[in-house]
């Protein structure tokens, strides 16, 4: 290849980045001293750009440079759209999830068609812009709408961008093949920077001139055929477009194992083989499945759906939909927040007292840990049963009750002073607390520190109303 290997994300180390810092320890960067910005530069908690005597001094001019090289990603990120719900693709340092950490989540396009009525398009559009899905305290959304030209009509194609890109802020992606009906598309909405879907072997130069032109990212499609891919995105580097997506073909039914191959090599190549020509985002396109019009409309949903997880699974960077169907896409958008959250960190919510409902002095006190996903369990629960109560969300560093009493992080401490800190003791005045299932291990402890009697709760916060039912207020409280 010629090139020196670059170094894995893994293999990087503090000293790397540090030795071609300016090694002044000025502080203009907020760290005390170089060093312990080269660690947060490594771990990618801090952009290299902070370092400002680096980035704009010209005497530092080719150890900047030489420090971005080491520390670009080995999938080129790529932002597609302009404004706040512009969405940044690729960016990936690693192959593996468990090697670091997934950056940019996959956005979900859904498609619609030059030849739609006006009303469909208004309805469909606004169905992508209003599908929202409350998870662990995230919104969980669609991304992106992808026009598709199935006229091939310029003028259409041009008529339904335009009534898309009035209703909608999400970025576009404008799909056809043929460059005339692009060039139409592209003079009305070129400044939302759409992502132009796609060149191939026959059209890449025009393609490519209108990506150059309007200065958009532009997909390069290669049904397929790997080499061929190859070579398109040779060609159009040396021809001078930068921002690539690369779309290998996705295919069903049998197809399926040659699509996950195909997507599992190009990332591999990429992040394992430093081939710069490999290093781009991927695009999948679960909605191939329609292809087939002799299944029940289910069917093809069920196909769509499963497609869609394991292109998320196996790096694809953004996917094209058809289904608009909760069903297909709630799967999808939480696997993707799943995986694509940091395996480092926990998900946790704010440590602290809540109050649910009108509680007074003689109400219910409960306390969980601040795990997001027991957190938000336990509230649901509470809510949909209307309970006025008191919980206390004690700081287990986003463990869960079971892990955290395990660890020995949870402990009749950590109760005792989550309890001094919220001020219940104010509130309240009996001094019983329901204390999770879970952690019925620690009830004598809690006791004895704290001084408050402990009822042992469900196992499952599902049991709470029951519970409370059966058990409050206290005997002899
Ligand atoms: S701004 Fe740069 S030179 Fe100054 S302390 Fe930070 S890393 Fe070192």
């Amino acid at each position: 290849m010629g090139e020196a290997v670059k170094k894995g994300v893994r293999e990087l180390s503090p000293l790397d980045i540090y030795m071609l810092l300016p090694r002044t320890n000025c502080g203009k960067c907020g760290e005390k001293n170089c060093m312990a910005f080269a660690t947060k530069v490594v771990n990618r908690e801090v952009p290299v750009e902070l370092c400002t005597p680096l980035s704009e001094e010209e005497k530092y001019r080719d150890a900047y440079a030489r420090l971005r090289e080491i520390l670009a990603p080995a999938v080129k990120e790529i932002v597609i759209g302009v404004g706040e719900k512009a969405v940044k693709v690729g960016g990936k340092l690693i192959m593996y999830r468990h090697e670091f950490t997934y950056y940019n989540p996959t956005p979900i396009a859904i498609d619609v068609t030059d030849e739609m009525s006006e009303n469909e398009l208004i309805e469909r559009v606004k169905r992508i812009e209003g599908f929202t899905y409350n998870y662990i305290g995230r919104t969980l959304r669609l991304d992106m709408v992808a026009v598709r030209s199935t006229s091939n009509d310029p003028l259409k194609f041009r008529s339904a961008i335009e009534k898309v890109a009035k209703i909608t802020n999400l970025p576009l992606i404008l799909c056809t093949f043929n460059p005339d009906v692009m060039k139409s598309a592209l003079e009305a909405v070129y400044e939302r920077r759409p992502l132009i879907y796609a060149a191939n072997k026959d059209n890449w130069r025009q393609m490519a001139d209108l990506a150059l032109m309007y200065n958009c990212p532009l997909a390069v499609f290669s049904q397929g055929d790997l080499n061929l891919l190859s070579s398109l995105v040779k060609t159009l580097l040396e021809y001078g477009v930068e921002d690539l997506l690369l779309d290998p073909g996705t295919f069903p039914e049998e197809g399926l194992s040659e699509t996950l191959i195909n997507f599992t090599m190009i990332r591999r190549n990429a992040c394992k083989g430093n081939d710069r020509l490999m290093g781009f985002p991927l695009i999948g396109v679960p909605m191939t499945v329609w292809l087939r019009e002799d299944a029940p409309k289910e069917v093809l949903q069920w196909r769509e759906a499963y497609l869609a997880a394991m292109l998320i699974a196996r790096y694809a960077d953004l996917l094209i939909m058809h289904s608009l169907d909760g069903w297909v896409l709630l799967p999808n958008v939480i696997l993707r927040f799943n995986i694509y959250t940091d395996p480092r960190k926990p998900v946790s919510v704010e440590p602290g007292l809540r109050i649910f409902g009108n509680p007074d002095e003689n109400s219910p006190v409960m306390f969980t840990t601040n795990y997001a996903l027991t957190y938000f369990t336990v509230e649901s629960d509470i809510k949909s049963a209307n309970i006025d109560c008191y919980l206390i969300v004690v700081d287990t560093g986003g463990l869960s009750v079971e892990s955290s009493v395990a660890g020995r992080i949870l402990t009749a401490q950590t109760v005792a002073d989550a309890i001094k800190k919220s001020g219940i003791e104010e509130k309240v005045k009996h001094r019983y607390l329901i204390i999770p299932g879970l952690a019925a291990r620690l009830s004598g402890e809690i006791e004895e520190l704290t001084g408050w009697r402990v009822l042992v709760g469900p196992r499952d916060s599902s049991g709470i109303p029951a519970f409370l039912k059966e058990k409050w207020p206290p005997r002899g409280a």
